[in-house]
């Protein structure tokens, strides 16, 4: 990769460009089955007759990311797996940002991860807000952009407002930094916004497109820790070099597999049909909630609410034992909550402890 294929590897730190990746002992274990090169244990631990967890990994388990391949409808070179899309945020940021030089971009309110991970590389945080009805402001955003932006942060559904951007404002953004920056399109949430199309389908036209998605939400798996990066071959063999050698544990791999069995995709499906039901009945049902403001329009597992005084509804929630998640100190978000639709009863509980028993019947 010293000769980068793709033009906008020019634009990624050239020390990781030049530097020769950590080979693994696992990536050279070829067709061998007396495994002396990675000082393993050669018995399996306690309890484990058939995982082989006395061995490393595979870095990339083959089997986990044609599945995923094959789930997201792209091609397994295209495919980075890791602990979760936190790890790809992070990893994009180290692969393009130089400390003190480079800078992201994105739209508050969102998702804290991307200025937490540009922060600890050192990569200031540009910020373009969303506009009033939290919709991404696509001229503001490139209005910002200057030679130093490497990387364009798009979350849709986005987390805390819940709103989807459209597919054509990613569109627009990935044809103006078309060989300059990223276009990194986090769609955490998408499984949630009905027949709403993946930005997966522009990675044809553009090689600037990289999109996060993630087991943690529709697919039940959060505790497991496996996101997926799509990007181009390129983009993802960058990636490569700087990743953690074996990033994906045995077990969360078997995890994920079964989660995307024919049997696990068909409950993930009745699963998110019913937090869509709930998402809808939730949205109906809070505006007659004494001190509710505003329930914002949702494609997401959770409901971006304002309230008169959030604090006191926070409060009455906790009473009831029911935690959400304060979301007031983000921009443009003073006085509101989000809410993760739970279970139907746990839906049923929180109308409850707002005061609309009634609605519960
Ligand atoms: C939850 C969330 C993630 C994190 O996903 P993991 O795969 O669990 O790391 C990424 N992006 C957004 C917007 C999220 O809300």
């Amino acid at each position: 990769m010293t000769t980068p294929r793709l033009k906008l590897l020019e634009r990624a730190r050239p020390e990781i460009m030049a530097m020769q990746p950590y080979s693994s002992a696992r990536m050279e274990a070829g067709q061998a089955t007396i495994m002396l090169n990675a000082n393993e244990s050669p018995w399996a631990p306690p309890g484990d007759d058939d995982c082989g967890l006395n061995r490393y990994p595979d870095p990339q388990p083959k089997a986990l990311r044609m599945r995923l391949a094959d789930l997201y409808g792209v091609a397994a070179e295209q495919v980075l797996v890791g602990r979760g899309s936190d790890e790809a945020i992070d990893l994009l940021v180290r692969a393009f940002c130089r400390e003190g030089r480079d800078t992201i971009l994105i739209s508050p309110p969102t998702f804290g991860m991307y200025a937490v991970a540009a922060r600890t590389q050192g990569a200031a945080v540009i910020e373009a807000p969303l506009a009033a009805d939290f919709a991404v402001d696509a001229d503001a955003l490139l209005a910002k952009v200057t030679d130093s932006t490497r990387l364009v942060f798009v979350c849709t559904p986005n987390n805390p407002t819940g709103a989807l951007v459209p597919l054509p404002t990613v569109e627009r953004l990935a044809t103006a930094l078309r060989d300059r920056a990223l276009v990194v399109v986090d769609e955490a949430y998408l499984e949630f916004a009905g027949d709403a199309p993946s930005a997966t389908g522009l990675l044809d036209r553009y090689d600037n497109v990289a999109v996060l998605r993630t087991l943690s939400k529709a697919y039940a798996l959060a505790g497991a820790r496996v996101g997926t990066l799509i990007a181009h071959a390129d983009v993802v063999a960058l990636l490569r070099r700087i990743q953690a050698p074996y990033p994906v544990p045995a077990p969360c791999a078997d995890a994920a597999l079964a989660a995307l069995s024919a049997q696990g995709i068909a409950q993930a499906r009745e699963r998110i049909a019913i937090l869509r039901g709930e998402r809808e009945r939730l949205a109906r049902a809070l505006p007659s909630a004494r001190g509710v403001l505003a329930v914002y329009p949702s494609a997401a597992n959770f409901l971006c609410v304002r309230f008169a005084d959030a604090q006191a509804a926070y409060r009455a929630l906790l009473a009831a034992g029911i935690v959400v998640r304060d979301v007031g100190r983000y921009p443009q978000l003073a006085d509101c909550l989000r809410i993760t639709i739970g279970t139907p009863q746990e839906n049923a509980a929180l109308l409850g402890a707002l005061g609309l028993r009634e609605a519960v019947a």
